[in-house]
């Protein structure tokens, strides 16, 4: 715990503070956005602090991407607006970094929108944050789960957790 204080994702990592968790792995977890671009944007983020993907070590890079398609199909079958799925990581700033440590963006896409990769305010507004854990376990019987049943079967061995905001 040396640099991680400064780091807000260390922070949510050590649980000090608030997240929206959707699964927590040995080396990766998975949370909400909470500046989302579209309704159920997860962030997947390694335990360990590192600011670039190339300092991620190889086990926790792997697992990012290994979480990042779970969630991938517990979206799709938890009965949101997901017709495909944006896998996004920007690596340094003028790639669009904005928090130093790395993280792997899984972005929902509803079908005849504008892909912009611009937030939504009126989404960060919403009380998602609460409801939408709860609705990536459920998986409501969507079309979305029919296709994505192999997977979401698999999404449900996750150990899911869901921390209730404070706010
Ligand atoms: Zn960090």
């Amino acid at each position: 715990m040396t640099e991680p204080a400064a780091c807000v994702f260390c922070r949510i990592v050590e649980g000090r503070e608030q997240a929206s968790f959707v699964a927590q792995g040995a080396d990766v977890l998975a949370f909400l956005d909470l500046h989302p671009i579209t309704e159920g944007h997860t962030l997947i983020v390694p335990r360990k602090h590192a600011a670039s993907i190339g300092e991620v070590d190889e086990v926790s890079a792997v697992a990012m991407w290994s979480l990042a398609r779970r969630v991938a199909a517990a979206l799709g079958a938890s009965g949101l607006r997901c017709e495909a799925i944006n896998f996004f990581l920007a690596d340094g700033a003028a790639a669009g970094q904005e928090v130093f440590h790395s993280h792997l963006h899984v972005i929902p896409r509803p079908g005849g929108l504008p892909r912009a990769f611009a937030r939504d305010p009126a989404l960060a507004r919403r009380r998602l944050r609460d409801q939408l854990p709860a609705a990536l376990r459920g998986g409501r019987g969507s079309e979305g789960a029919r296709r994505h049943r192999g997977a979401a079967s698999e999404a449900a061995l996750l150990r899911l957790e869901h921390r209730r905001s404070a706010s």
